[in-house]
């Protein structure tokens, strides 16, 4: 892959990074991300990534924009009220950086379609804020062997964590089953701001994995509380062998096989992505 003019001035502040430089831009080019919930975690994580330069990006949304989301999900502007949520990020990201190649899935990831959709990906982004779709996510990336970020907010605070096949926890071997009565931030509320420091965490973790640069957050966890300022990473176990999924005898084999357990039982609507 040769940089084109355009290329070379764009991306000159990576350059100057040792850790990335013009070799970890052309991983960056030719990597494909899977942003999950292009909503309040998946605007930040949409907006670095696609301003990093990479090559493609999956956006996954069955929403449309509704104007209460626009206090936090800063990719979406005003004008695309009512408009699919995965055409208004694909406008954001042609805008943007013409260099990035935006693939949309406007549809609910389910135990029969996710597979095939992240297969297609080097790295996962998990932006949901429902425990059931979470799960899914986990669930699949570990039967698929995908690294992935997962992230929470609510009010002003939040947690990441990133999961690297064989390489540490995965987020049923530290919270083992789904917390179907969780509280999300529609119950809550969310400051627009925390889910942006989240969000960038996210998108951070996947320039990180692609490059191979620094220390993943794997094996730890990321808070952030706003109100108190206070970060801390907290290094956890390893992979529990008695996890469901990744453990030493699994209980789940396939997505299929655990259906029950992804239903969103909790939402009246079926989900509103942060
Ligand atoms: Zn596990």
């Amino acid at each position: 892959m040769i940089l084109n003019e355009d290329q070379a001035k764009r991306y000159a502040r990576h350059f100057s990074l040792k850790e990335i430089g013009v070799r970890g831009q052309k991983k960056l080019l030719s990597s494909g991300v899977l942003v999950i919930g292009a909503g309040g975690l998946g605007s930040p994580a949409i907006m670095y990534l696609a301003a990093a330069g990479i090559g493609t990006l999956g956006i996954a949304d069955f929403d449309a924009v509704d104007c209460s989301n626009l206090q936090r999900q800063v990719i979406h502007k005003t004008g695309n009220v009512g408009m699919a949520k995965t055409s208004s990020a694909e406008n954001f990201v042609r805008d943007l950086n013409p260099d990035i190649r935006v693939r949309r899935y406007e549809q609910w990831l389910t135990p029969d379609n996710i597979l095939d959709v992240i297969g297609d990906y080097d790295f996962i982004l998990d932006c949901t804020d429902r425990f059931e779709t979470k799960f899914l996510i986990n669930d699949a990336c570990v039967l698929a062997g995908k690294p992935f970020s997962h992230a929470g907010v609510v009010r002003f605070e939040g947690q990441a964590m990133t999961f690297v096949p064989g390489k540490g926890p995965c987020l049923r071997c530290l919270m083992g089953e789904v917390p179907h009565d969780a509280a999300t931030c529609r119950e809550l509320g969310v400051l627009g701001a925390a889910a942006g420091v989240l969000g960038s965490v996210q998108a951070m973790e996947a320039v990180k994995y692609l490059t191979g640069s620094g220390d993943l957050l794997c094996g730890k966890i990321f808070s952030f509380d706003g109100l108190t300022m206070k970060v801390r990473v907290h290094s956890m176990p390893g992979a529990d062998p008695g996890c469901a999924v990744c453990g030493s005898q699994p209980r789940i084999h396939s997505l299929s096989d655990n259906r029950d357990d992804y239903l969103i039982r909790s939402c009246e609507t079926g989900g509103d992505q942060i």
